[in-house]
């Protein structure tokens, strides 16, 4: 920190990081982290890269120097939550369940939705968040793995977001039996953690994330992005529905930054009318739509901040608004670019998902991943 960020980084080193620093510092404490798909590109812009570089090598590398036990990653989750809710979309489209499904990964949003349109709060998927559902794994499954009791396990999110940590203390973000995250960081209280330690960010090494919750996919990674859940979710949704591979990867069609904007999906022999939503105040207007009947969809996105949680409320602050413009351009483009330079780029591709099934929650939308994974919501 410098002058002026110094009595800010006071303040949070007697809260957040305190904590943090206090479980690394705990021998009786095995602390796990995971980081949202777009800290990868926040954290270069702390340390003077230009926008939309990708670090995602020198943030697991910086992770590891901080002393974290496990470095795992949201994005291996964000290709769970494409598995568990692509086939929640498949059962409500194809078992007349209730239409459109609404994204939940956005806390901002299932909170306003809880608040202000309780009685549509059953149109919000079942499905926690990224962020909540490596929480449960990484003291279930993660846990046996890695031989070590859920309750000595410090479970640590670093996320774009200011509102994750809202999420993270929901009462009942606790199905492990413990809470399941128990801290979280924004991308800049990181970059305070890096300094606050003297690591030297530029001199770290590319390191790659520990397996098996840490492999990722481009559909898992471009969850940082308004459209990039729902075109995860078409990249399996359509394989898994038709047994056929998806002829375009990239669904360009739901990509975009504008307020809302719909577009219809071939799957098959059926056609999906899907809604895009980037900044919060433009979901008035389509809820209002949805309520009258005069708008129908299948399923509708929303996420709160401008260009989805790459443009989140805990990213790098900007002195100038030109810079903010170009930097959310940026950041999108890095997105995309990283999705096209993965080896795999579709959620239900990747091994290390395969295996979880296999391995420990055995069937999609199953018992155990209703106890782990899914929520229910408030309407009071
Ligand atoms: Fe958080 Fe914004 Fe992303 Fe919502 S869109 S999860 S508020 S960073």
């Amino acid at each position: 920190p410098d002058s002026v960020t110094e009595p800010l980084f006071a303040a949070y080193n007697v809260c957040h990081l305190s904590e943090v620093k206090a479980a690394l510092s705990d021998p009786d404490k095995f602390t796990m982290v995971q980081s949202a798909p777009a800290v990868r590109m926040g954290l270069a812009e702390e340390f003077g890269y230009p926008f939309g570089t990708i670090a995602a090598g020198k943030l697991a590398a910086a992770l590891r120097r901080i002393g974290f036990d496990k470095v795992y990653d949201t994005n291996f989750s964000a290709d769970l939550t494409i598995m568990e809710e692509g086939t929640e979309l498949i059962k409500r489209v194809t078992e007349g369940g209730v239409l459109p499904m609404f994204t939940s990964c956005c806390p901002a949003w299932v909170k306003f939705l809880e608040t202000s349109y309780p009685e549509m709060t059953k149109h919000l998927s079942s499905c926690k968040s990224p962020q909540q559902m490596l929480g449960a794994v990484f003291k279930t499954y993660c846990a046996k793995l890695d031989n070590v009791a859920p309750e000595k396990i410090f479970s640590v999110a670093v996320m774009p977001c200011t509102c994750k940590e809202f999420e993270a203390n929901r009462p009942e973000m606790n199905a492990s039996g413990c809470r399941d995250v128990d801290a979280v960081l924004t991308t800049r209280e990181l970059a305070w953690l890096i300094r606050d330690m003297g690591i030297d960010f530029d001199a770290l090494p590319e390191e790659a994330f520990d397996s098996p919750a840490g492999d990722y996919t481009g559909a898992g990674h471009i969850f940082g992005v308004t459209g990039g859940v729902m075109e995860a979710a078409i990249r399996t949704g359509y394989e898994l529905m038709t047994g056929q591979p998806i002829p375009n990867v990239e669904v360009t069609a739901v990509r975009g930054t504008e307020g809302f904007h719909t577009s219809d999906i071939k799957v098959g022999d059926m056609t999906l009318r899907i809604g895009v939503v980037t900044y919060l105040k433009n979901v008035i207007p389509v809820l209002e739509d949805i309520k009258a009947g005069r708008l129908k969809l299948d399923f509708l996105e929303v996420m709160t901040c401008p260009e989805g949680c790459v443009t989140g409320g805990g990213q790098p602050k900007f002195l100038m608004e030109t810079d903010k413009k170009e930097a959310y351009k940026k950041r999108r483009e890095g997105t995309f670019e990283h999705d096209r330079a993965l080896p795999i780029r579709k959620s239900h591709e990747n091994p290390s998902i395969q295996k979880l099934y296999a391995d420990f929650l055995k069937e999609r939308n199953g018992k155990l991943s209703h106890k782990l994974l899914h929520t229910k919501y408030r309407t009071k």
